[in-house]
């Protein structure tokens, strides 16, 4: 049984089973191959446009991989402090961005000591913190709400929604913005998109344009947030190089992009293990070792039904619904087909398991915690974190001198 599609692209001939067969279960394991191929495109992209690429930490922070990352990026983008820190330590000499809905007074010189860019979400906050930045010699920026989105459905991840507290609106900037802001101001930023495609990038920087473009004149640099699904096989990366271009020869901007997904795009897995299987009366059911609440929470935010290595949805017949040890009745990672029933002890593994995973884990339930393995180039594995009862106990009370395991 061969799977080749892209989530597992990067096994070519192995069987995982094989390949994975000492790792216990729940573990992530993270692709070096699969996450070179991305890196490649990502600096072809960059080199012809000439753009800058940061990785946005909040969808992957294995920092283990970072020193493979930055041979490919250009830096890090941080939602605050702890990944300003973990970005500046971590991916070596490269730039640090920061964008966060509000700066606390008490954190903000040490976040001056980590971070390159500050990008703030309201003039008041860009009145408060700027020129605190401008004087340590930070490039401040911006961050835009162009009210135009080309997502439809999931509201959760649309920053211009009604109701918004992401980004500066028109009537706000137009209304709101001194000379004196003007003066603090090397960019703006905006994020709208979510995997998705060149084109509608394209349309949402019309209307950026439209709206902000005479403000330009005197800026550094935009910054095109992310969402950019530049590594999925159908991603048009020529339109993506042209819009880049285009804004750099008109405007003299220089432009960044801080991609989450696409940095790490079908670069992990997550090997799992049948506990039970039983019918409930209109159900084929198989309790698993992971949990999407606790493991993979996108599945039910967002909501997704992930890849799994050998389901083919066409020609299987064994239709079973995946689900987890924890008592959330929604806790269910999807309806799979198999190509036979599935057995007590069979393991299964989940692919395009990098992003939004491994840095949004919880232990909900008591679920204990997946451990994180990487795979070597030359296919060998190692194992990068492991975790037991005491990462648990620890965020929920005091902290005991011994902690037995
Ligand atoms: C979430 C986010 C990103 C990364 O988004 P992806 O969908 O993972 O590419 C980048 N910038 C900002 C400000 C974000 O909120």
């Amino acid at each position: 049984m061969k799977d080749t599609r892209p989530p597992f692209r990067a096994l070519e001939d192995l069987d995982p089973f094989l390949l994975f067969q000492t790792i216990p279960t729940p573990s992530f394991i993270l692709d070096r191959r699969a996450l070179r191929t991305d890196g490649e495109i990502l600096k072809e992209v960059q080199e012809k446009s000439g753009c800058r690429i940061l990785l946005a930490q909040k969808a992957f922070s294995n920092y283990d991989l970072y020193p493979l990352l930055s041979e490919y990026l250009a830096g890090t983008e941080a939602s605050g402090l702890y990944e300003a820190r973990l970005g500046k330590e971590e991916m070596g000499e490269k730039e640090v961005h920061v964008f966060s809905g509000a700066y606390r007074e008490e954190e903000f010189a040490e976040l001056l000591s980590y971070a390159d860019h500050i990008v703030f979400n309201s003039i008041h906050q860009l009145e408060k913190f700027g020129p605190i930045a401008k004087k340590k010699g930070k490039s401040v920026g911006l961050r835009i709400n162009p009210e135009f989105s080309t997502q439809i459905g999931h509201d959760i991840y649309n920053p211009c929604a009604a109701g918004s507290r992401l980004g500066v609106t028109y009537d706000n900037f137009v209304q709101g913005m001194k000379e004196k802001d003007f003066s603090l101001l090397d960019g703006l930023h905006f994020h709208t998109l979510c995997q998705q495609n060149s084109d509608d990038l394209e349309k949402t920087f019309a209307v950026v344009e439209a709206k902000f473009g005479r403000y330009f004149s005197s800026l550094r640099w935009i910054n095109f947030g992310g969402g950019h699904h530049i590594t999925r096989e159908d991603y048009d990366r020529e339109r993506l190089i042209r819009l880049v271009k285009r804004v750099r020869k008109q405007y003299g901007l220089e432009v960044y992009l801080e991609p989450g997904e696409a940095v790490v795009l079908n670069a992990g897995y997550l090997l799992t293990k049948v506990l039970d299987t039983f019918d409930n009366g209109t159900t084929h059911i198989a309790i698993l070792d992971t949990s999407a609440a606790c493991h993979m929470p996108d599945v039910l935010e967002m909501p997704y039904r992930p890849p799994l290595y050998g389901a083919d949805f066409e020609t299987n017949s064994y239709p079973i619904r995946l689900g987890s040890q924890t008592c959330l009745s929604g806790d269910v990672i999807g309806d799979y087909r198999f190509a036979k029933p599935l057995q007590e002890g069979d393991k299964l593994l989940f692919g395009d398991m990098a992003l939004y995973t491994t840095c949004k884990t919880n232990t909900f339930n008591g679920m204990p915690l997946p451990s994180i393995y990487v795979l070597n180039e030359d296919r060998s594995i190692d194992k990068i974190a492991s975790f037991g009862y005491a990462d648990f106990k620890v965020r929920l009370g005091r902290k005991k001198e011994e902690m037995k395991k």
